[in-house]
């Protein structure tokens, strides 16, 4: 099977590798021409634009940064559209709002061409192992025939519905995790500044009521988790310019549905100051660092 892989960045590329490694002959595509030798390296055929990559191919999968990319790869003079045969499935993995998925989609189907979404969770760690979560917007059809391609790559392929829940999947919990870490934050500062150890405090917070994945998995106090990115200098996790990406695709899909998302307004706010103070390559828990210096 032929599959056009484009956009071979932090996360397409280790997920590239891994469909080379399951047998797949890959059509390769990005504007850095470095992956694109290191990936023909392992047996994939470079191909010169997203267009050629479609041509002769039983299946498209992207991996873009962001809605622009998406739309331009995919409606572009050189575009997949433009290369892809009806009838051959197409799946677009970047985390974008579900309206501009929706809108290629369309275009996609003018033509044939069946367009899902499947953004993912699990980070560049996930995409290495073969680990990641697809939230997979689809119909139930369209579903089955991507789900073998993306069990080579994730671990847990869920269908959340039709077309762009995937997306919406993706960006309601990721508004969850950057208020839910900011509240952990504020907790662990102030029992701080209070004066209790911080050890203590997350023992009873994980085995209270306000338990939760930033508290338990991802504390951001050093010490507090071994494994945990607060632990090793806020290096090596999830960026807060990441985090702030995906809260203003919450923001901004909440205020198309006249939907009040207050605390993920505030949120993103907080994440875009760290931002602007040159923070936003560390992980998105030195948000404590907003609140005291945490050692
Ligand atoms: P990245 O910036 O590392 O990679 C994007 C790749 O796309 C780059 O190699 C770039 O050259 C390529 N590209 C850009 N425009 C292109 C074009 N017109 N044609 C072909 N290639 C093009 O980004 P990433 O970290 O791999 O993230 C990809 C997507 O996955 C994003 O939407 C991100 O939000 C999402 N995501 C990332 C993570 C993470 O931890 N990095 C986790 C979950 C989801």
């Amino acid at each position: 099977m032929k599959i056009a892989f484009i956009g071979l960045g932090n996360m397409g590329a280790p997920m590239a590798r891994n469909l080379l490694k399951a047998g797949y002959q890959l059509h390769l595509f990005d504007l850095n021409t470095a992956v694109l030798a290191e990936l023909a390296a392992l047996g994939g055929r470079i191909s010169e634009s997203p267009k050629h990559a479609a041509q002769g191919s039983d299946m498209v999968i992207t991996m873009l940064p962001a809605a622009a990319h998406v739309r331009s790869v995919y409606l572009g003079e050189d575009g997949v559209l433009a290369g892809i045969a009806a009838g051959v499935p197409a799946v677009d993995c970047s985390t974008i709002d579900p309206q501009t998925i929706r809108d290629v989609a369309a275009a996609a189907a003018k033509q044939g061409v069946v367009l899902g979404d499947a953004p993912v969770s699990g980070g560049t760690g996930g995409a290495q192992a073969g680990t990641l979560t697809f939230m997979v917007g689809a119909s139930a059809e369209h579903f089955e025939v991507l789900k073998p391609v993306l069990a080579r790559m994730g671990k847990n392929i869920v269908h959340c519905g039709d077309i762009g829940t995937g997306q919406i999947a993706k960006i309601c919990n990721n508004m969850l995790l950057g208020i839910s870490m900011i509240g952990v934050a504020e907790a662990m500062a102030l029992g701080n500044s209070l004066g209790i150890d911080t050890g203590i405090l997350a023992n009873i917070i994980n085995s209270s009521t306000g338990r939760c994945w930033s508290s338990e998995i991802y504390n951001p106090w050093p010490g507090v988790v071994e494994t945990a990115p607060a632990s090793r200098g806020y290096t090596g996790g999830f960026g807060a310019d990441l985090m702030l990406k995906d809260l203003g695709l919450a923001t901004e899909a909440a205020r198309a549905a006249h939907q009040p998302v207050i605390l993920g307004a505030l949120a993103q706010q907080l994440y875009q100051a760290m931002s602007q103070r040159g923070e936003g390559g560390k992980d998105f828990s030195a948000i404590i660092e907003g609140y005291c210096k945490a050692e």
